[in-house]
């Protein structure tokens, strides 16, 4: 099968094409060169005023896991039917705010998101969330594992384990576990909560263990790093969502020693004590400091006002937010000797001071962080808003009077103390297209995707040129998961499962002695029964494994 693209308008940043009209081909899946003149073309579309782009890939929502479930669980009141037009293959679903796997994956895929990462794994809930995953069609998925408060990492570097046995437990982590990337989760800080601690900063030590934040997260940005792992050190920082928390945020950055890392949703880390209310926006220090070191890159979990419910491994700060639930309903659990979990659901208003600074606090750090390769357009789905808000917060992006008129209509004193409406800044469609699409495949070392040259994935969308962004990334006119047209107009036509993205770095299995006796003396599970094979990936979970390339086993 061979398919023409004719005449659309490429944005392809990873290959230097910004706006550039050219033909497209697509064989086997794959984007390949021009074929001889004389070859028969099976399909042809022609794109003449149409914009094409690579599939998007989303690399921090949360879509599968126990919290997922347990949100869906807690709020059926928040799940309407999902009643898009629908093929007669599909299957039925739920949507709102935390949306069922179907109706995620058809979502997804009708604003052309191809490619999503959960990136709060736990190594003993992998199976389950990879099968929810799995279940979720029309998406490639991937996982970034937890760690940073599992008592076995925690024991290791309070013994002062060398780093190279620290290394080999990650890397024995990532396989087992089926993931990507490693994520910490408020280093070290579940754990103490679990010992009655409500706070722990990037220099507090640990009520149990003699140590840090800043040393769980030196230690395990310096084993990606040294095991090649393309995606850096995942971070939801200390103290979400605390007045002043920014300078944990900046501590946090220092901690890599500067070494590649990650912070997530740090609109949540970049607040201020200024002002009557003690609450402030720090987005300038926070961009600033991102600004100056290359190797940070940050996803910025946008709020946007309205129900959603936040889900989370930060027991300790879902604890000390449970008073803010909206529906007056929430729950926080522990999970064995490796993290927690925390339900909280929320409404974000706009005639709220403090909420109203949060939106503006994400839009200024989209606006003041001069690269687009290393800010990511993140909700942290759903706990800053659904990504079903997406398009709309594009349009933020793309549309200044579009933006001040929607900074006019929130609480005037958080519109008075943000700086928002003197960033002129407008987004690009290059520049959307890097940090929807180029950049995240970059980050994660995913070279066969987020990009349109010969060999890529053929996994990509287009749009109607449209003057609303909103309109346009709503419902672009045609997307295809590798080769085939699965969406029209913004509704689905077709279904295909996904794959599962993994990294493999090498490690030393003498690691598994060790773990042998602590699953023995502490787990649920035995360490025969933890991992999982490649094989029940492809045939019992139903998502096979793509393995990209680790630094340094490409080059032994
Ligand atoms: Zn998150």
């Amino acid at each position: 099968m061979l398919i023409k693209l004719s005449g659309g308008t490429v944005y392809d940043p990873a290959n230097g094409i910004d706006g550039r009209v050219m033909d497209l081909f697509i064989r086997d899946q794959h984007l390949v060169e021009p074929p001889a003149d004389n070859e028969p073309i099976d399909q042809h579309y022609p794109l003449e005023g149409k914009v094409v782009m690579a599939g998007a890939i989303d690399l921090h929502t949360h879509i599968g896991g126990g919290k997922v479930n347990i949100a869906r669980t807690l709020l059926p009141e928040q799940q309407p039917a999902y009643s898009r037009p629908r093929a007669g293959r599909m299957r039925s679903g739920s949507g709102g705010i935390a949306p069922s796997t179907h109706a995620t994956g058809y979502r997804y895929a009708e604003m052309g998101y191809t490619t999503c990462f959960e990136p709060a794994l736990l190594p003993v809930n992998a199976r389950q969330a990879h099968m929810e995953m799995a279940d979720t069609p029309l998406l490639d998925t991937g996982g970034y594992a937890l760690l940073g408060n599992d008592e076995f990492l925690l024991q290791l570097i309070a013994e002062g384990a060398e780093q190279q046995t620290i290394n080999d437990y990650v890397a024995w982590t990532l396989r087992a576990s089926q993931c990507i990337g490693v994520k910490v989760v408020n280093p070290g800080g579940i754990s103490a909560f679990k010992f009655n601690q409500r706070a722990l900063d990037v220099d507090d030590v640990h009520p149990h263990y003699p140590i840090s934040p800043r040393d769980i997260l030196r230690t395990l940005s310096r084993a990606l790093h040294q095991l090649g792992v393309p995606h850096p050190l995942h971070v939801h920082a200390s103290n979400l969502g605390v007045p002043g928390n920014y300078l944990s945020t900046l501590a946090t950055m220092d901690a890599a020693e500067g070494l590649p890392i990650h912070l997530t949703h740090i609109q949540f880390h970049s607040y201020g004590t200024e002002g009557d209310r003690k609450f402030s926006s720090c987005a300038a220090q926070i961009a600033e400091a991102v600004n100056r070191q290359a190797n940070i890159s940050i996803d910025v979990g946008q709020i946007m006002f309205g129900q959603t419910v936040t889900v989370s491994g930060d027991t300790m700060r879902q604890y000390a937010n449970h008073g803010h639930a909206h529906p007056r309903k929430w729950l926080c659990m522990d999970i064995e000797c490796e993290a927690g979990c925390g339900v909280v659901p929320f409404r974000y208003r706009d005639r709220n001071f403090v909420n109203a600074l949060q939106w503006a606090i994400g839009l200024e750090l989209f606006l003041l962080v001069d690269d687009p390769w290393r800010v990511f357009l993140t909700t942290d789905h759903p706990n800053g808003a659904p990504f079903t808000s997406y398009p709309h917060l594009i349009r933020l992006l793309m549309d200044r009077s579009f933006r001040n008129d929607m900074l006019a209509r929130i609480h005037p004193d958080a519109g008075a103390s943000s700086h928002l409406a003197s960033l002129d800044r407008e987004y690009s469609l290059n520049e959307i297209a890097i940090m929807t699409r180029a950049a995240p495949a970059r980050l994660l070392g995913m070279t066969d995707y987020g990009h349109l040259a010969p060999g890529a994935v053929a996994d990509l969308v287009v749009y109607h040129r449209e003057g609303n962004p909103e309109q346009m990334f709503e419902r672009p006119m045609l997307v295809f998961k590798r080769g085939e047209v699965v969406a029209r107009e913004g509704a689905i036509c077709a279904s295909v499962n996904g794959s599962t993205h993994v990294v493999r770095p090498e490690y030393d299995q003498g690691i598994e002695t060790r773990l042998a006796e602590w699953f023995a003396r502490y787990h649920s599970m035995s360490l025969r029964n933890f991992g999982i094979s490649d094989d029940e990936m492809a045939d019992g979970i139903g998502s096979p494994v793509v393995i990209h390339p680790c630094a340094s086993t490409s080059h032994p």
